[in-house]
C-alpha cells in the first residue's frame, strides 16, 4: 500500500485518497481538437508521472503528486497552486535484435509434394 503525504495532513495510507488522473496545465483557450487531446489522451509513461490526487477521506483537498509508474515511489507532493517539477522521462529499454527462427524440418517428403509421388 502506498504512503502518500498530503500537503495539509501529512503522511497517510493510500486508502484515504483517490487518484484524479494525469496532472496537466489546462489551456486558457483551445480548439475542440486541442480540448479533446487534453481531456481524453494520456501520456502513460513508464517512469515518473505527474498526477492529481484528492484526500477524499481527509481534508478533501486536491494536490499534485509525482509518482513513478514502475516502482510507485512518490517523489513529490504539493498543493495545486505550486507547480510540480516536470518529470524526466525514462528512455525505453533497449531490446536485443531478434534472432532468426530455428531451422524447421524439410517439407519435401510431404505426401502433398508432387515429386514425392513420381517413380
Ligand atoms: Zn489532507
Amino acid at each position: 500500500m502506498l504512503q502518500i503525504t498530503c500537503p495539509w495532513c501529512g503522511p497517510r495510507e493510500e486508502i484515504e485518497f483517490r487518484n484524479g488522473g494525469e496532472g496537466m496545465a489546462l489551456p486558457a483557450q483551445a480548439t475542440d481538437a486541442e480540448w479533446a487531446r487534453v481531456l481524453y489522451y494520456r501520456s502513460n509513461p513508464a517512469g515518473p508521472y505527474a498526477e492529481r490526487w484528492v484526500h477524499s477521506h481527509g481534508c478533501r483537498q486536491w494536490f499534485h503528486v509525482v509518482r513513478d509508474t514502475l516502482t510507485h515511489d512518490i517523489t513529490h507532493t504539493s498543493p495545486l497552486d505550486v507547480p510540480p517539477p516536470v518529470p524526466t522521462p525514462v528512455p525505453p529499454p533497449v531490446r536485443p535484435p531478434a534472432s532468426p527462427p530455428p531451422d524447421r524440418p524439410s517439407m519435401s517428403a510431404s505426401p502433398r509434394d508432387p515429386q514425392a509421388n513420381e517413380p
